[in-house]
């Protein structure tokens, strides 16, 4: 989320009337970034991580865990302190950012640098992550505690599950019948975001999650929370017309997505080139890596049968009009739009002689005055198509103070359509004056109960990136076989053990810089990949701008059908066959080339140990804990339903998960312990 404007918003009726405005200048301001900086060259390795967290107000006396709404205060009273912090801050860590979320409840933190490509950042990403949390926590009431809970299970029951409570009957920007308006962060653009959805689609969102039938779930299933018979606001009879399906959790706002926290990695790339290459790389990893951190099984107070959260927060900002759902034929709408703003990414965009025209496989509406605009300014097909495709949503929020802008020296209208399409992957022009390269973005993780394991999958998915560099590695299948389904299929019920997922089945470059594989070990304790060429010198840093090699004539011009198959989440992480060592495989050849002490190859392989183990199924997923969790519960009757008493105990449980308290070796490995700020008097941190 970027920096918040303050200002008047336009009604929806007014923003519609602007929307081509916004469009053409942001076009305009992306042209400007384009010659700016297209041939800039040479960035290093800069990332960084965000972590959501949810902030928790334990009522002891009643037993529940509610949502506290003071997100507000306690911002105000972290950017009060933090100039304090100086002093208490270890020097190996720089004063984290705080920033507000969609969900009043929130509270997104970011290391105060991004990281670079020094084995001590690898390596302190932990501590950060820690350190961040610690701080939260300091400025948190007592009975407060910060948790990194995707999805919180009872958002949306009837009775009392925030604190301050309100009424849903207050909701005037969603209309919902479940989440009080004060859910919302009050900022204006965050209501203005809710109803404009509502209104330029012309009906309440609708989510409808298949609930999860145990032994004693009603059947057929229809919701007696829902308030079918409400008449306050124009949509309430959707429920009972059609919208909310039998033997499914219903849900209708924007806060039932945008209010669930997960985990997102920023890299800067050497160049466009480079950064264009890892955006396509990252794209078949998205739906893998969506499964493997599953965290999100219970909604409105149901279990649920998936366990993410990527069904709830892509319809849950879905503004499209019933003409671009294709449930009516085209009369006032422009396009027919297969997905949500909020979804996986619908084009490769590399040059890369790699990327054949076929992987790009799918109907991709394009705005076809943009896209000219574009190719004639020189823009090459792909990459104007990407943009032209995230230019034909209309902008949500318009401010009538910043209507007119300085397109050279502006990136308000670019980013206003930029940042509200809400992909998988986000590619991320440089923005003007500013000394920040060309980005990605990797957003489809759920966030982990711990810092150890958030850890693990960022400093897993940063090695993959590099690996990918390194070894010129190539995942490209169709993106229709990383699409909409694909996710579908990441977020089921245990995805990870039950699974399958599309996969490149030879990832390596062909040619000399062929890499000979020995059989894919499980317990990783080999290399899998053996580089025939000479042994280059080993590096203490990860790092950008590797070269490409010349391109290669195809050695055999295979079917793309015949490129990939469906492996097991087993088979992708730990290898199969000749020809794929697995993503972990990959990551401990490119281990291979760091020169890493063995205390620091430790710390590595206990990340990567993680993974693994999620991976093969030997540790349960967040997803699958919770679930244990809630059906070993004394007072659970196996009909679906989890309890304010579950959820209460739940919320402390994963609280002294967080804080080593209490042990699930289900879920972590043996020997987890608490995350270390090196440094750091812990004591003054803890209430
Ligand atoms: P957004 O909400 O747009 O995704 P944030 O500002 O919340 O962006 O997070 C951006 C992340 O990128 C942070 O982790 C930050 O440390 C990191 N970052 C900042 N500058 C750079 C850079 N030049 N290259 C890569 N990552 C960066
Ligand atoms: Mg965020
Ligand atoms: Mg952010
Ligand atoms: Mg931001
Ligand atoms: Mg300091
Ligand atoms: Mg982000």
């Amino acid at each position: 989320m970027g920096l918040l404007y303050l200002g008047t918003p336009l009604t929806w009726d007014e923003t519609s009337k602007y929307a081509d405005h916004v469009r053409e200048h942001g076009i305009t301001q992306f042209l400007h970034t384009w010659d700016r900086v297209k041939d800039r060259q040479g960035d290093e390795l800069l990332w960084g991580d965000e972590v959501e967290y949810m902030v928790i107000a334990l009522d002891n006396e009643t037993k529940n865990a509610k949502l506290s709404l003071r997100q507000t205060e306690i911002l105000a009273k972290l950017s009060k302190s933090i100039t304090d912090l100086e002093d208490d801050t270890p020097d190996s860590i720089s004063i984290p950012t705080f920033h507000p979320e969609y969900g009043r409840y929130m509270l997104e933190s970011t290391p105060g640098s991004p990281y670079t490509g020094s084995i001590q950042d690898l390596l302190s990403v932990e501590s950060n992550m820690h350190y961040r949390r610690l701080l939260a926590r300091r400025h948190l009431n007592p009975n407060e505690v910060p948790v990194t809970v995707t999805s919180f299970p009872r958002l949306g029951v009837p009775g009392i599950f925030t604190d301050p409570h309100f009424s849903p009957d207050g909701a005037k920007s969603s209309h919902s019948l479940f989440l009080p308006e004060e859910i919302t962060n009050p900022h204006a653009r965050f209501p203005t975001l809710t109803a404009n959805i509502r209104s330029r689609r012309g009906s309440k969102v609708a989510i409808n999650l298949p609930i999860f039938i145990d032994e004693k779930t009603p059947r057929p299933f229809v919701d007696p929370t829902i308030p079918w018979q409400r008449s306050l606001y124009p949509e309430d009879p959707e429920a009972k017309n059609g919208a909310a399906l039998i033997d499914h959790i219903y849900m209708d706002a924007m806060g039932f997505g945008m209010g669930c926290c997960c985990l997102q990695l920023t890299f800067q790339s050497c160049n466009i080139e480079e950064a264009r290459r890892m955006y396509d790389a990252l794209i078949p990893i998205g739906p893998i890596m969506l499964a493997l951190t599953a965290a999100s099984p219970i909604w409105r107070g149901y279990l649920s049968d998936v366990d993410c959260r990527w069904n709830v927060i892509a319809g849950s900002v879905d503004d499209r009009t019933a003409e671009e759902r294709g449930r009516e034929p085209l009369k006032e709408s422009e396009y027919v739009i297969p997905k949500s703003r909020y979804d996986s990414v619908d084009l490769y965009i590399s040059p890369d002689w790699n990327n054949r025209p076929a992987y790009n496989d799918t109907d991709v509406p394009y705005n076809k005055e943009m896209y000219t605009r574009l190719v004639d300014h020189g823009i090459d097909e792909l990459l104007s198509k990407h943009m032209a495709h995230i230019f034909i949503r209309d902008p949500l929020v318009i401010f009538s103070e910043t209507i007119n802008q300085d397109d050279e020296t502006s990136n308000d209208h670019f980013e206003n359509l930029q940042s509200t399409n809400w992909q998988t992957l986000r590619f991320k022009p440089p923005p003007p004056k500013s000394p920040i390269g060309w980005r990605v973005e990797f957003r489809s993780m759920e966030v982990q109960l711990t810092d150890f394991e958030n850890a693990a999958f960022a400093v897993f998915i940063v090695l993959l990136s590099r690996a990918i560099l390194a070894f010129n590695l190539n995942f490209y299948i169709p993106i229709s076989k990383v699409c909409r389904r694909e996710y579908g299929k990441g977020a089921k019920r245990d995805a990870v053990r039950q699974g399958k997922f599309f996969f490149r089945k030879n990832v390596l470059p062909p040619g000399d810089i062929t890499p000979t594989m020995s059989t894919p070990s499980s317990s990783g304790s080999s290399s899998p990949v053996e580089w025939q060429d000479s042994i280059p010198p080993k590096e203490r840093k990860l790092r950008n701008c590797f070269p490409r090699p010349p391109r290669q004539p195809m050695l055999v011009d295979t079917p793309v059908e015949d490129e990939y198959e469906e492996m097991s989440m087993e088979e992708i992480f730990n290898g199969k066959g000749a020809t794929f060592p697995g993503l972990i495989g990959l990551v401990e050849a490119y281990l291979e080339t760091l020169d890493t002490e063995p205390s620091e190859r430790q710390q590595i392989n206990k990340y990567v140990d993680l993974v693994r183990s999620r991976a093969n199924g030997s540790l349960l997923t967040t997803a699958g804990w919770m679930r244990e969790f809630v059906r070993s519960h004394p007072s659970y009757k196996f009909d679906s339903v989890v309890s304010q008493e579950m959820n209460y105990d739940l919320m402390i449980a994963v609280d002294e998960i967080e804080r080593g308290v209490l042990r699930v070796p289900e879920l972590l490995p043996q020997d987890y312990t608490r995350s270390q700020v090196n440094g750091l008097h812990e004591s003054k941190f803890e209430p």
